[in-house]
């Protein structure tokens, strides 16, 4: 229910997408790229020649302001309607966002390393479609001899909390939910116990304001979420009658060590999934 291709920072296209997804025997597969729509074509054509079960989706990127700061919150949007306008409008509002970011980024890293905007967008498999974004860079540093791999080069001149970082705007989390509801589309929380992104997660107060959006789902079974948080997402789920879901966040070799098919969603769940979409699984 949670992966990415080539149209936002995954190593792998659409059609790669499905084919592995069949070849690990797997129901079926969702693609959810940061904040575009734009592989659901090709995805959407490979799963009908292959016979795999398609959701397309979309990660939104948002956030939670607290005081000066924000929580990173990503929102899984499945099964909406791509003509949305305010859901359309979001999407290429961040994207814009992201698009400056990475250049200023960029900018920042030139002055001492050996990377180039040039460089940088060499890496983006789908250039114009593609969402720019930091694992781009950490490729052109792998690909200048920087690094030796992405995770090294986030954990080096990457990091949030180094002196080349930029944040990108992004709409705020009820914002996203507002707007994905909206479109008619399926919401859930994803990975939203990880502490590996945030200082500071999302208290079961702003878990619940985003239920009073509309919010459908928790993505519970992630790598990311400990079992202690695997236990309290589960408890407060049970209690606000919201979708329990897992999501590999696969982002192909190379990518994230995220096996396709790890923390799987039940097949009831998926059904409930596709009967509250605006659009039908392929
Ligand atoms: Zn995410
Ligand atoms: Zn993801």
């Amino acid at each position: 229910m949670h992966c990415h291709t080539v149209f936002s920072d995954g190593t792998r296209t659409p059609l790669q997408l499905v084919q592995e997804a069949r070849e690990r025997g797997l129901d079926g597969a969702a693609i959810t790229d940061h904040d575009t729509a734009a592989g659901w074509t090709e995805a959407a054509n490979a799963a009908r020649e292959l016979g795999m079960p398609l959701i397309r989706g979309t990660e939104m990127s948002a956030h939670w302001p607290l005081g000066g700061r924000k929580i990173s919150v990503h929102v899984l949007a499945w099964l909406y309607d791509p003509d949305g306008r305010r859901l359309a409008e979001l999407f290429a509002r961040t994207r814009q966002r992201r698009l400056e970011r990475a250049r200023i980024m960029v900018a920042n890293l030139a002055r001492d390393y050996p990377i180039s905007w040039e460089s940088v967008c060499d890496q983006a498999k789908e250039s114009d479609a593609t969402t720019v974004g930091r694992p781009h860079m950490a490729d052109a540093l792998v690909a200048a001899g920087v690094y030796r791999t992405r995770a090294d080069a986030f954990d080096g001149v990457l990091s949030k909390r180094g002196p080349y970082y930029v944040p990108v705007e992004t709409p705020t989390a009820t914002e996203a939910i507002r707007a994905i509801k909206d479109a008619g589309g399926v919401a859930a929380l994803a990975h939203v116990g990880s502490f590996a992104r945030n200082r500071v997660i999302l208290s079961d107060d702003q878990i619940r304001a985003c239920v009073d959006c509309g919010l459908d789902a928790l993505e519970v079974r992630h790598r990311e979420n400990s079992p202690e948080q695997r236990t309290r997402l589960t408890g407060l789920a049970r209690r606000w009658g919201l979708l329990v879901t897992g999501g590999s966040d696969w982002h192909g070799r190379g990518g994230k060590p995220n096996m396709l098919g790890e923390n799987s969603t039940d097949a009831a769940t998926v059904k409930e999934i596709a009967r509250r979409g605006a659009i039908p699984v392929v």
